[in-house]
């Protein structure tokens, strides 16, 4: 039978084996249940289980899965409770660390203790039983064990001769003056926050794998974040490379279910030593990290948007200060926040303004889209004469160009002529997109589609036609004012079957495609070695949207853009930028022609602050979703009341509450949303007045019969 050296050989759970006690236990309650986030169970298990050891409990009818999160006195008799049902002894307890960040996340963002640390566990691990956990927990700890035993493996079994380990490039001079910041923190587990402010092309991720390896020399681990999966195969190949020795595990939403427990028990049980991976890979648990990386810590996708709508960029910040570890941000264009929080001296800014190999920058050349040479054809021609020409020209010299245009489908709405009707969506305040390829309407927001009719729905006129243009038509545009040129196009139509994306950019770097059609899917992270020509299509939308960060957005967008051009250095000489405006000369566009993003930072900032916007305030938004708007409107104004009496009861008289507005998608799958803004210059006062509202709203759904579906959004991204 089991030989008493097996580590994992767990007392058996019987309810004679110990004296009860009573456990909190963190478990995943429905939302506005009403309920505290623990519930008390009994336990008698000798050892008691620990805080952080994942436990199986009865709610309800069911039997769910829980987080013990305190041992607390037994309740005076007469008050029964229900006795734990099972403990699951082969998952090492979840750190005392792991606990404070999910706490924090959970009181920071306004949702349910249970529901963020159940979240933060892979859904196989929830539903699994002490037996099956036990049992993937053997398997990975035996196959780890089998190929310590066997040492580093052979690259591959093919005849060709195996792969050596990646040499490490000589610095550059920027890079090691960056390393040489960081080191120091990694070698004295320092909680430290470096702002790595690097060009595109100007090597950050060397700085990641040199500062990798430190932590790794000294036996600790590390996480890699990445905005977005599609970026992950990239990066871990670089760094699958770089240490052959040492365990890579990824963790984001595309894996499977078995391979996300697995990777997330490698992490946990510390058999893994880098984790890479997307938002939700913040709350890996990791009991020897030494070092956190948030690469493009600018980008939107950190934000979760929905459920618990947490920041993963500032949850990584948090855990680093929280476990006394560096925290490196890289971005070529960062979020203001960190560029503010750089200049208040609470984060340190490391900067790499050169490219690698001296490849530099593109120069910007604005296309005047006013003038007659870009108005030809009643200004519907698509790009200017002057554009296509330089396609062409790129094209015969066997060079690349990238066409970027954030719109997919073919047209963005249809449209008849004769009464006006539009392609409306029924169920959203928005377009139905025309999609030409299958002749469909489809809604973007909620999904809904159809064929496109053959007649007007609403007069029967023959000639409906599209309005707009979106990467599709561009696309079949350009076929036939170049004939010529091979054309490609690559955004979230064209990805969608599986390693679809992956066979398309292998057709543009192996040089297949003389013009690439994209959104912005296609800026991020990829290396287009012979493009020497990007060109926005259309980006002046950007500069008036409602969004107070469209601009920064669209700043970042361009540059990042910008970035696939030029990266070789023999090309980088002649490699441009071009954008089609409206608005030649927009501030934006002309820092961005210096490429000159410190200075661009400062004008937003300067206006941020006189308008009291974030970074200089902060805010929450309060969403109340129903079947009717006016219900909704009616909760929120109703809430605002309740709030008004708690920011004088409470002394909050910093927090600015606004009227309830729809936000600019009012209506999504036929529910109605209304919005209410609420700002503060101090976030305490902010966050105070969050958790005094939780009980007050939930009451208030109550009243309203629970009809009204709301949420808390601290830090929207939009408003
Ligand atoms: P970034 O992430 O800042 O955009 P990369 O890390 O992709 O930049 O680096 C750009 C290119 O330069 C890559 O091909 C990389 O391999 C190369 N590179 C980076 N550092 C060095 C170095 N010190 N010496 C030579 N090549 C380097
Ligand atoms: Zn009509
Ligand atoms: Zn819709």
């Amino acid at each position: 039978m089991a030989s008493v050296t097996n580590a994992l050989v767990a007392p058996v759970l019987s309810p004679h084996s110990g004296p009860a006690q009573a456990v909190a236990v963190a478990v995943e309650l429905p939302q506005h249940a009403g309920l505290s986030d623990c519930l008390l169970y009994e336990v008698s298990t000798y050892p008691l289980p620990e805080p952080g050891q994942l436990v199986r409990v009865p709610l309800g009818k069911r039997t769910v899965a829980g987080v013990v999160w305190s041992l607390d006195p037994l309740p005076p008799p007469g008050l029964p409770i229900k006795p734990v049902a099972d403990v699951l002894w082969a998952l090492p307890p979840l750190s005392a660390a792991w606990r404070q960040l999910t706490a924090f996340a959970a009181g920071y963002y306004q949702r349910g203790l249970g529901e963020l640390a159940l979240q933060a566990l892979p859904p196989e691990l929830r539903k699994a039983d002490a037996k099956q956990l036990a049992q993937r927990v053997r398997r990975l700890q035996q196959s780890v064990a089998k190929a310590r035993a066997a040492g580093p493996a052979p690259a591959d079994t093919s005849p060709s001769p195996p792969a050596l380990p990646q040499d490490r490039p000589v610095l550059s001079a920027e890079q090691q003056a960056a390393v040489e910041r960081v080191l120091p923190d990694i070698g004295a587990g320092r909680a430290a926050t470096h702002l790595l402010f690097g060009a595109t092309g100007s090597g950050k991720t060397e700085v990641y794998l040199r500062l990798a390896e430190a932590a790794l020399a000294q036996g600790r681990q590390v996480l890699v974040m990445v905005p977005e999966i599609n970026l992950t195969p990239q990066l871990e190949r670089r760094f699958a490379e770089r240490f052959p020795s040492h365990r890579l595990v990824s963790l984001h939403s595309s894996l499977t279910a078995a391979q996300r427990a697995n990777h997330w028990l490698m992490a946990h049980l510390g058999l893994a030593d880098l984790v890479l991976g997307t938002r939700l890979s913040v709350f890996t648990p990791l009991p020897q990290l030494g070092l956190v990386i948030v690469d493009e810590e600018h980008d939107p996708s950190y934000k979760q948007q929905d459920g618990a709508r947490y920041s993963a960029r500032d949850l990584a910040v948090y855990r680093g200060s929280l476990e006394g570890l560096p925290v490196l941000l890289g971005s070529a264009t960062p979020s203001l926040e960190s560029w503010q929080r750089a200049a208040d001296g609470r984060y340190r800014r490391l900067d790499m303004p050169q490219r690698i190999g001296a490849g530099r920058m593109p120069a910007l050349r604005l296309l005047d889209m006013r003038s007659a040479a870009g108005n030809t054809a009643a200004g519907k021609a698509a790009l200017a004469p002057a554009l296509l020409a330089a396609l062409e020209e790129r094209r015969a010299r066997g060079e690349q160009s990238l066409l970027l245009l954030n719109r997919r489908g073919y047209a963005p709405v249809l449209h008849c002529s004769a009464c006006d009707w539009k392609s409306q969506c029924s169920h959203c305040s928005a377009w139905r997109v025309y999609h030409k390829i299958d002749r469909t309407l489809r809604c973007h927001h909620c999904g809904w589609t159809d064929r496109v009719p053959k007649a007007c729905p609403n007069c029967g006129n023959l000639d409906i036609a599209p309005l707009g243009r979106g990467t599709e038509k561009l696309a079949e545009q350009l076929s036939t004012l170049l004939p010529l040129a091979r054309i490609a196009r690559i955004d979230a139509d064209s990805t969608r079957g599986v390693g679809s994306l992956e066979s398309q950019l292998a057709a543009v770097h192996a040089g297949e495609v003389d013009v690439l059609v994209g959104t912005q899917m296609v800026t991020k992270g990829h290396d287009f070695r012979r493009m020497t020509l990007v060109a926005a299509v259309n980006p002046d939308g950007a500069l008036f949207a409602s969004d107070f960060r469209a601009a920064e957005r669209l700043f970042a967008l361009l540059m990042q853009a910008a970035g696939r051009a030029g990266r070789d250095a023999e090309l980088a000489e002649r490699s441009e930028l071009w954008l089609q405006t409206w608005h030649p000369q927009h501030p934006v566009y002309a820092a961005l022609a210096r490429h000159d993003y410190p200075a661009f930072a400062q004008s937003q900032l300067h206006e941020r602050s006189l308008a009291g916007l974030p970074p200089f305030s902060h805010l929450a938004l309060l969403r109340a979703d129903a079947r009717d708007a006016q219900a909704a409107t009616d909760f929120l104004l109703q809430a605002s009341e309740h709030l008004r009496e708690l920011t004088a009861q409470e002394g909050l008289d910093s927090i600015l509450l606004y009227p309830p507005v729809p936000p600019p998608l009012a209506r999504l799958a036929d529910v109605e949303r209304v919005q209410m803004l609420l700002e503060s210059r101090s976030r305490p006062a902010l966050q105070r007045l969050l958790s005094l509202a939780q009980p007050v709203l939930m009451a208030l759904r109550t009243q309203h019969k629970g009809l009204i579906r709301w949420a808390v959004d601290v830090d929207p991204l939009a408003i």
